[in-house]
């Protein structure tokens, strides 16, 4: 059994569970700690239970609970040199860090993950290659160009999770500060909705089976824009998809 669930997603705060039987991983913890307990009481888990903690980056969205969640709960974390220097966690400080290069596998209980580069506007942006039980999950969220290298990651995942961050018609016409509209959709930035759509034409395959919509904006962006530019790819596929967001978890896939 391999079960995702994604209780928060979006540039209010991040925290993705991934699990068997046996290993639950914790991707992210942008949330607060009150929050983080709140969401994780909804889908039936505890924060005690968590065996693992990976972080992507260092954006406020993906740490911001996750000094006082490791002060409480000192567990393994893998995390960049860049990310960790960043968070001031030093092996053996908090818990037990680990340090993770992109393209090198490493284990985390049933898990094998695969980090590799993504652009994004941090110091280092990971996405990932998920293994387990024969499942596979392509996961890139927070990229601002999806290029040649993410779509050979994603391809032949079972479960694609992927950035549909704003609609970009409804980003030019928002309030935000013209550097800001720039930084979002550039290179570097966060993947629009089109963008999205181009990248789940590259890497869906028959064995998708379940397709998280990531890190959608609550300002320039519907649930109802991201889902209608995924369905122009899938078609009448019978594909699991979901819409994620930053209020309540999304609905779990279970494989
Ligand atoms: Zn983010
Ligand atoms: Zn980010």
């Amino acid at each position: 059994m391999v079960k995702i669930d994604v209780l928060s997603s979006g540039s209010s705060g991040n925290a993705i569970l991934i699990k068997t039987k046996k290993s639950l991983v914790l991707i992210d913890n942008g949330l607060s700690y009150k929050k983080f307990k709140e969401l994780i009481s909804m889908v039936n888990l505890e924060v005690g239970k968590i065996n693992y903690l990976l972080i992507t980056h260092e954006h406020d969205d993906h740490i911001k609970g996750v000094p006082l969640f490791l002060k409480n709960n000192p567990i393994p974390t893998f995390v960049s040199r860049n990310v960790a220097e960043y968070l001031k966690l030093k092996n053996g400080s908090i818990g037990l860090i680990n340090f993770v290069e992109a393209e090198k596998s490493f284990d985390m209980g049933d898990f094998e993950f695969t980090p590799f580069a993504l652009p994004h506007d941090a110091s280092e942006t990971f996405g990932y290659v998920i293994k387990s039980e024969g499942i596979k999950i392509g996961y890139a969220a927070d990229l601002g160009t999806a290029g040649e290298n993410t779509v050979s990651k994603l391809k032949g995942s079972n479960c694609l999770m992927v950035e549909f961050n704003h609609d970009l018609d409804m980003l030019k016409n928002s309030f935000y500060p013209e550097p800001i509209k720039l930084r979002i959709a550039g290179k570097l930035g966060h993947l629009s909705n089109e963008q999205g759509k181009k990248l789940l034409s590259k890497c869906l395959s028959p064995e998708t089976q379940a397709i998280y919509l990531m890190h959608l904006s609550k300002e320039t962006n519907t649930k109802e824009f991201a889902l209608l530019s995924a369905f122009e790819m899938i078609f009448d596929r019978k594909i699991f998809v979901e819409a994620t967001n930053h209020i309540y978890p999304s609905k779990p896939f279970i494989f």
